[in-house]
């Protein structure tokens, strides 16, 4: 619905007949050549939300990590998370590992829904870990936010009466820019790392998910300050999903560059990162206005294949690799 280029219009339609195939079970190949085998991607995106904080039809932000095809970690919960999860019917069984990029509502509103509705459809005991920022300010730090939803006194203590016995372990993760990165997960082959990046006044982090090979970073929202943390964490991955919330200089309100990156600074940084594909997310009305101009801005610098996210779309990170095909387009079309 929101298509401008033919790519981005097979890409969507791509990620709709993906979504078909894979609830169907059948093998789906991802490149299209006589001596190819059939390759199955091992992680994979689902975009819950993929608007910022406005509401104008889209869900805000938020995705889940499917691994060989289970849904498995939760990054980001915007309202609207909730609603999306039940369109797609997904089963939430294996989802205890919840990464928040910070706490803005429009990145954490739907935690206690989604919570409420893993308790609901499980008869087996739940350990939620939550990962997410540090506090600062008017912030309070993932621990805290946990404790005033759902610890004693909360405004969701009831929800542990529900369901499932559910216990909600908080993860504090540093914040001052010069912090190292820390691996968090990891589970046999499953890794996750963290850097802090830098969101205004609002603690914030970003993530990369690797399992056997394949990869996705999430810049989170975050200004131009933090690209270096980023593009260190970013290296090579195959997937790098970045936030948008401007448009270049000086097209948005001047108060918004010290939160957001400038989408010739996202190309310069998916470039240098040396990412295989970028999905942008996050997107505003003012965003939804001008993507034409956003993607000529990205594409000064970098030349993979770039795409707008929409709710419901599912990647299969092995489709992001770069296709072979001599009119040197890479991306999710085939
Ligand atoms: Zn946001």
């Amino acid at each position: 619905m929101y298509a401008e280029t033919f790519w981005e219009l097979a890409s969507q339609k791509y990620a709709a007949a993906t979504a078909l195939l894979v609830t169907l079970a059948i093998p789906l190949p991802l490149v299209a050549h006589e001596h190819a085998k059939p390759r199955h991607s091992k992680l994979e995106l689902v975009v819950l939300g993929s608007g910022g904080p406005r509401s104008f039809g889209r869900a805000s932000t938020s995705y889940l990590i499917l691994v060989e095809g289970t849904p498995r970690i939760l990054v980001d919960a915007g309202p609207g998370a909730f609603l999306e999860l039940g369109k797609l019917g997904i089963d939430l069984a294996r989802v205890d590992t919840v990464l928040l990029t910070h706490l803005h509502i429009d990145h954490s509103g739907d935690i206690p829904a989604i919570f409420l509705d893993r308790a609901l459809t499980s008869d087996q005991p739940i350990h939620f870990k939550v990962f997410g920022p540090q506090g600062s300010g008017l912030f309070p730090s993932t621990r805290q936010y946990l404790r005033l939803l759902f610890g004693q006194g909360g405004a969701y203590e009831y929800e542990k009466t529900f369901g499932a016995d559910e216990t909600v372990e908080g993860v504090d993760l540093p914040i001052a820019l010069d912090s190292a990165e820390n691996e968090i997960v990891a589970e046999g082959d499953l890794r996750v790392r963290e850097v802090a990046t830098h969101h205004g006044d609002c603690p914030s982090v970003a993530y990369r998910v690797d399992y056997q090979g394949e990869s996705i970073t999430f810049s989170g929202d975050m200004d131009a300050s933090a690209i270096p943390n980023l593009q260190h964490l970013a290296i090579d991955s195959d997937l790098l999903v970045f936030h948008v919330g401007v448009l270049d200089p000086p097209n948005s309100p001047e108060i918004l560059y010290t939160l957001h990156t400038a989408p010739k600074q996202i190309g310069q940084a998916a470039r240098d990162a040396r990412a295989r594909h970028l999905l942008l997310s996050h997107l505003s009305p003012a965003i939804e206005e001008s993507r034409r101009q956003v993607l000529q801005s990205i594409r000064g610098s970098y030349k993979q294949g770039t795409e707008f996210a929409y709710d419901g779309m599912r990647i299969p990170v092995l489709a992001t690799k770069p296709s072979p095909n001599p009119k040197g387009k890479s991306g999710i079309p085939r």
